[in-house]
């Protein structure tokens, strides 16, 4: 049976979204058109919304002004310590743990040549402006462990300036594991275990 443009529509968005498959589009999608108008039209608006989401200037945290709260925090400015994460999900886990007291970095991924994503992709220069800038002495790699991350954070030593003090986490972080699936006890232990790169 030819499924209505629109909903067959809905279904090639909704498929775009990572482990989403046609089959659960399609079902998630029959799902929400029996919702009623009022729902699904607010249930649209809010996916619609995401576009006009702000970023931190110098972090890449979600920021409604030009800094977020937590570049703008004095004491965690003054911290010396930047703390390096991939993506936003893996910030947010950092501060679920309400362990790390420093800033934050978001990268915006992990060097991956066979995909495309060379440091011009990701914050990296940013990064380094800010070690300078902020006048940073520990900069800690909370780096997912695989090859790309590994490679990244090779990459990442080179260009940090000798002085500072590089750390990667790493122990009770399974390998290939995200940090965003982890419980925060275990990103805790991690953090608590960095070691030198
Ligand atoms: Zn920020």
């Amino acid at each position: 049976m030819e499924l209505p443009t629109i909903l067959s529509e809905a279904i090639v968005e909704f498929s775009k979204l990572p482990g989403i498959g046609e089959r659960t589009a399609t079902r998630q999608m029959l799902h929400l058109s029996n919702w009623d108008k009022i729902d699904l039209l607010k249930f649209g608006e809010s996916i619609k919304a995401l576009s006009e989401l702000k970023y931190c200037q110098d972090c890449g945290l979600f920021s409604e002004v030009e800094f977020c709260h937590i570049c703008l925090n004095e004491e965690r400015k003054n911290s010396g310590t930047i703390c390096v994460v991939e993506s936003v999900t893996d910030a947010l886990a950092i501060e679920r743990t309400e362990h790390y007291k420093g800033l934050l970095h978001v990268l915006g991924g992990v060097l991956n040549p066979l995909m495309g994503v060379g440091p011009e992709q990701l914050s990296v220069k940013k990064l380094i402006d800010r070690i300078r800038k902020d006048q940073i002495s520990e900069v800690i790699l909370a780096v997912n462990p695989s090859l790309e991350g590994d490679a990244t954070c090779s990459y990442l030593k080179m260009y940090i300036p000798e002085s500072v003090a590089v750390e990667r986490i790493g122990f009770g972080i399974p390998i290939g594991g995200s940090l965003e699936y982890l419980d925060s006890m275990t990103i805790g232990k991690a953090l608590e275990n960095k070691r030198k790169l």
